[in-house]
């Protein structure tokens, strides 16, 4: 057993890291008032290849792995957890689905322009109505001639309403199964597409610079060949593409804990309080030694289910776990952050008051606290 990243891994951690600390900390609270994220940062992360991370080169990816994605998105959410988010979203559900299920044709129409950067994908699962029931769909998708003709309406998207925005992929009902059930499949809707329209930007708590949106399909008609994978395959394929995506989300949690442990050892040994500074008093040095302990313990949870995912085999379990933790681990690590910076803490221009507002939405997204708490249960054969 060995726990050490290869040395192309730690090389690709440290430019990552230089990019993450160079140009987007000294952007990230900028971005996030503005609530959007520069061109140039998107440009300069699809110039790194970082959308094509795990991705053949014949597709214009990168040939890395599941794995060096993970690190991209842990050392990029260390500063900037909406950056983080764009590329986790854009890579292991925009374009994933794609990868994963699409035929030869539609991976070498489509997957090209996503692996550079050019375009970025969006994953349209979520309703209104619900997201942890994600078999209780609305959206319809029947087929006319050689037309699927899309009706219905996706909430909390990511991505999809980018300058650089290319498709979404949906699920969507397609028919009956023989046992009364509903038949999902996924279709994918190029943008621009006549009857998909994006809805404004939801005003959000936190991942400020991230793009989320409603979507509405008002008769949109998409070839007959833009469905992906088996008709019927849909909510199966989509279940797969979320548990691959907890494993990064897992990742993105660790990076967003260990930045609060870089924003509390520097602050806490420039700031002083009766003669000394902070970082002397004990309660405030074990706040900051039980970051790290979350960090580490989430990174170790994110590697081996990444590791897992990597050799084919069952890691379902091993990404819940992680998924947890880490989103746990980072909404305790952004309060006690907060806490450590006393009120400068509470002041936006400071980055653990960012970190605070991003950090709960990880409980939230693909899949909540409680969904992976029901997942684990499953695997221990309780439901
Ligand atoms: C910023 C942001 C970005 C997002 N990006 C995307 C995206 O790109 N694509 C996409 O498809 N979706 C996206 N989502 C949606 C996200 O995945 C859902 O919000 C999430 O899955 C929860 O679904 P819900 O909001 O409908 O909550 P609900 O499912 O209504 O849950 C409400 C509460 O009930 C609990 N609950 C529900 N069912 C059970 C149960 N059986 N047992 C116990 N408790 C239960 C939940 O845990 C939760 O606490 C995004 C959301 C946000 C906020």
């Amino acid at each position: 057993m060995d726990f050490s990243l290869e040395p192309e891994q730690e090389e690709f951690r440290k430019i990552v890291r230089a990019f993450a600390e160079e140009v987007v900390a000294p952007r990230a609270e900028a971005m996030d008032r503005a609530e959007e994220l520069d061109e140039d940062v998107l440009d300069q992360m699809a110039g790194m290849g970082l959308f094509g991370l795990p991705f053949p080169e014949r597709y214009g990816g990168m040939g890395a792995d599941y794995l060096t994605l993970c690190l991209a998105v842990e050392e990029l959410a260390r500063v900037d957890s909406s950056v983080a988010i764009t590329l986790e979203a854009a890579v292991s559900l925009g374009a994933m689905p794609i990868y994963r299920f699409g035929s030869e044709r539609q991976r070498e129409r489509w997957l090209p322009p996503l692996a550079r950067g050019e375009r970025l994908g969006a994953f349209g699962l979520t309703e209104a109505g619900g997201g942890s029931d994600a078999g209780a769909l609305r959206t319809r998708a029947r087929l006319e001639g050689d037309e699927w003709v899309i009706d219905g309406g996706k909430a909390f998207i990511t991505n999809a309403g980018l300058a650089r925005s290319g498709l979404v992929t949906l699920a969507a009902v397609t028919g009956e199964r023989a046992d009364g059930r509903a038949e999902v499949s996924n279709v994918v809707v190029p943008a621009g597409t006549p009857g998909y329209r994006v809805g404004r930007r939801y005003s959000k708590v936190g991942w400020h610079a991230s793009d989320t949106r409603e979507l509405i399909f008002e008769g949109c008609r998409v070839p007959a060949e833009n469905l992906l994978g088996e008709q019927g395959a849909g909510l199966a394929n989509f279940l797969r593409t979320l548990e691959e995506g907890r494993v990064a989300i897992a990742a993105l949690g660790t990076g967003l804990c260990q930045g609060c442990v870089d924003e509390c050892v520097k602050y806490a040994r420039e700031r002083h309080a009766f003669g000394q500074p902070i970082a002397m008093f004990q309660a405030v040095a074990f706040k900051i030694a039980d970051m790290e302990l979350r960090a580490h313990t989430a990174r170790l949870a994110w590697q081996q289910a990444a590791v897992k995912l990597m050799g084919g085999g069952p890691f379902g379990k091993e990404a819940a776990i992680a998924k947890l933790y880490a989103s746990e681990a980072a909404v305790t690590c952004a309060r006690e952050a907060v806490q450590v910076h006393g009120g400068y803490g509470y002041i936006n221009e400071f980055p653990v008051a960012r970190f605070y507002r991003d950090a709960k939405i990880l409980e939230i997204g693909e899949g909540t606290s409680e969904v992976q708490r029901m997942l684990i249960a499953r695997e221990l054969g309780l439901r």
